[in-house]
């Protein structure tokens, strides 16, 4: 339907109910509740042509501070990207990411490279120092108090998601603006200590903070140890991947594994040369994407005749909504590597393959006019992953050995 055939479609009383909802929704959107924004046509995404859903990352200026950078894609530079916002961050030996929250969103993380120190706080004054290395994943519920340090004496990097594409990484609340601002007497009341014990506190905020590089062993909190009930590290790539055949490999985790992460799911994706992650949607939670290795071709279909292909190379970051039809191609020389998040703690996909191979036959020769026997070419289950040599045999190669 055209915008017009719509608009005479809902008749000029029904277009404004539409529009009041739309502005409701999109109120309640920027409040940041992702799961009611794809309840109501998104404006941004109700055009006769879908946005791009593509933006360089490691390409923009970002903030870089004493070897320490941080990059972030939310819905300034991203503006499809509503549900998820991402930053990739790297730490110079001896730096940390002083200590902060974030009042809109919860922190998912994945390691690439160097290893990583944290200490989080969360309400009971329960908190947990963990260590990770490339391959480890953490999450820190929205709103709890956390650091990240580099340990060693080699720079580190990890990619941050984030369950709302409205936070800003750089409009996050900072222990040193907080205490650079309060005024003495108050700290001095607050702390039973002296107004002079602030004078040579930061003024504003610090950010990357430049220290000594960390002990060996992180040492106790000054109140002692008090552990949380559920940790905070999962290590993803330590564990079996979830699919596995010729054409590549998922490994994920959601909620159902890592009980913390109640509102993020992660994935790392990894596809041969000329592998396909086959058209799928998520009926529950958008998708924001991360190349850490390789150029791969991603599509998006958006009802209406809507379909866009945009091409990723290493560090571009991709979006797709809730609900939306895409594909992920390999198109390099070499193996791709595919970070994933989704805004849901639990995880939940449908496949193409899967839906035809959940039909009978008449039904299909029905849908497409085509004679039913041609339905019994098509695969039986759940394709997932096609290795290359599928686009060679037609729909049914010989290496579509479906989920593991
Ligand atoms: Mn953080
Ligand atoms: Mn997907």
């Amino acid at each position: 339907m055209s915008p017009l055939q719509r608009r005479e479609f809902f008749g000029a009383a029904g277009l404004a109910a539409v529009t009041s909802a739309m502005l409701m929704g999109s109120k309640r959107a920027e409040a940041g509740d992702p799961s009611f924004m794809n309840n109501v046509p998104d404006p941004l995404l109700a055009g006769e042509e879908l946005p791009t859903f593509k933006f360089e990352l490691e390409k923009s200026e970002g903030k870089i501070m004493d070897g320490s950078e941080a990059r972030e894609a939310t819905v300034k530079q991203l503006p499809i990207s509503k549900g998820i916002a991402g930053v990739s961050m790297k730490l110079a030996p001896g730096a940390m990411r002083e200590l902060h929250w974030h009042a809109t969103a919860a922190e998912w993380a994945f390691v690439d490279k160097g290893r990583v120190r944290t200490t989080v706080l969360g309400p009971g004054g329960y908190t947990e120092t963990n260590e990770f290395g490339p391959g480890d994943v953490w999450y820190f519920p929205r709103g709890h108090g956390h650091m990240l340090e580099c340990l060693g004496n080699e720079p580190c990097h990890f990619v941050l998601i984030f369950d709302n594409g409205y936070f800003s990484e750089f409009g996050t609340f900072s222990i040193t603006d907080w205490i650079g601002h309060a005024p003495r007497t108050l700290l001095a009341k607050n702390f039973s200590l002296p107004e002079s014990t602030f004078d040579a506190f930061p003024k504003k905020e610090v950010y990357f903070a430049k220290g000594s590089i960390p002990p060996n062993r992180a040492a106790a909190p000054l109140a002692g140890p008090k552990p949380p009930p559920l940790t905070h590290k999962w290590q993803l790539l330590a564990n079996d991947p979830l699919v596995d055949n010729k054409g590549g490999r998922l490994w994920l985790v959601d909620s159902t594994k890592f009980a913390i992460s109640k509102t993020i799911t992660g994935a790392v994706l990894e596809l041969e040369p000329g592998a396909l992650r086959e058209l799928h949607w998520h009926p529950n939670a958008d998708e924001w994407q991360y190349v850490l290795e390789g150029k791969v071709s991603i599509t998006l279909f958006g009802s209406g005749g809507r379909y866009r292909t945009e091409t990723f190379e290493k560090g571009d970051v991709g979006y797709s909504p809730q609900g939306y039809g895409h594909s992920i191609e390999n198109i390099g020389d070499g193996k791709c590597r595919i970070l994933i998040g989704f805004n849901s703690g639990v995880y939940e996909e449908i496949d193409l393959s899967e839906w035809i191979a959940g039909n009978p036959s008449d039904v299909l020769a029905t849908n497409f006019g085509q004679p039913a026997s041609l339905f019994d070419r098509f695969p039986r289950r759940d394709i997932f992953i096609a290795p290359a040599e599928n686009q060679d045999h037609g729909a049914r190669g010989t290496g579509a050995v479906g989920r593991s």
